[in-house]
């Protein structure tokens, strides 16, 4: 009994990940969110991995997950585990695991957790009626939910998408930042896509399998992804596996309120670093607008460790305006 409650009274370290998928250059948006993950999980004394999400590979660009490592390495973010410096959780490269998520998608076929769906997305637009979650793209109605996975031997060469039964609960999570969440996944967010005919993965499974694999006890990114969390509990859940804790902050927009993209002008890392703008100057002005410092003076990334707590963060939208950044 005593080394029973000595075991569970034992803290666990955090453990957290920056995960950018090289799909295109990094920008300032994608700034503020690794210096919050970083932050959250440094502060207390926690360990870092990186991982690049290369699955999706006709986004994907060449020398784009170098140049990640590179911005991440200027912004004076650190980690334990990574690509570049190898650790016991490795391959930190998602194309280099797909043995892992192959073998996690055979585990929901065996249990009939998913079906093959033959729909193709026009199918879905114009058979979901239900409304949707904004950027989330219509409910998928279930055309196929019939089909048992062996169904999938008898389609020929009709082209599916292997799709998660979910559930008809309501759920909810508290989230680090966002608060109280409570969805029901079959109705508001739908059956979704775990794989391709092929094996291969899509993100949400991978992103679950890895965080499961790599010991992540806590997730922070985009306040983008805040519905795929419920997708992400759902599947920890088939698995049998403990969900990391969540925390989606808010994203970076252009003056127009819209997320930060290209009509919003050069904010890419890269582009900032060539123009002279130094690291310290672009942390300052994030911190500033995370509510961590009275005025967007330079500073570093470690100088912010003291005293950082989520609690504080300002939770607007933070409107980028390349302005900010010009020498005064
Ligand atoms: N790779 C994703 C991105 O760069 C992040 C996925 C996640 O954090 O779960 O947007
Ligand atoms: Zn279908």
């Amino acid at each position: 009994m005593a080394e029973n409650s000595l075991l569970s009274s034992k803290p666990t370290t955090p453990v957290g990940r920056l995960a950018p998928s090289p799909t295109g250059a990094q920008h300032v948006g994608n700034a503020r969110t690794y210096l919050l993950a970083w932050l959250s999980i440094r502060s207390r004394g926690g360990r870092i991995i990186l991982r690049i999400e290369d699955i999706d590979s006709p986004r994907v660009r060449v020398g784009a997950a170098e140049q990640a490592v590179d911005d991440l390495r200027w912004l004076g973010l650190d980690w334990d585990e990574g690509p570049d410096i190898g650790g016991p959780n490795g391959p930190y490269v998602q194309t280099e695991r797909v043995e892992l998520y192959r073998v996690a998608l055979a585990r929901l076929r065996c249990d009939e957790r998913v079906y093959p769906c033959t729909c193709t997305r026009s199918d879905i637009e114009s058979a979901a009626s239900a409304p949707h979650i904004e950027h989330e793209g219509p409910i998928y109605p279930g055309t196929c939910a019939g089909r048992a996975a062996a169904d999938a031997a008898s389609l020929g060469d009709r082209a599916f998408a292997w799709r998660l039964r979910t559930t008809e609960v309501p759920r909810e999570y508290t989230d680090l930042v966002a608060g109280t969440q409570r969805v029901n996944v079959k109705q508001q967010l739908g059956d979704f896509v775990v794989g391709k005919m092929d094996g291969s993965p899509a993100y949400q499974l991978a992103v679950v399998c890895d965080d499961h694999a790599m010991g992540i006890t806590e997730v922070l990114r985009g306040d983008d992804l805040l519905p795929s969390a419920f997708r992400q509990i759902e599947l920890f859940e088939v698995f049998g596996w403990i969900p990391p804790t969540f925390a989606h902050v808010p994203l970076v927009v252009g003056p127009d309120c819209r997320r930060l993209a290209k009509r919003h002008g050069d904010t890419r890392l890269a582009t900032l670093r060539k123009e002279g703008v130094s690291a310290d100057a672009l942390l300052g002005l994030l911190a500033h607008s995370c509510g961590l410092r009275p005025t967007q003076a330079a500073v570093s990334a470690k100088d912010l460790l003291t005293g950082f707590s989520l609690g504080q963060l300002n939770p607007s939208p933070f409107v980028f305006d390349s302005r900010l950044l010009s020498p005064k």
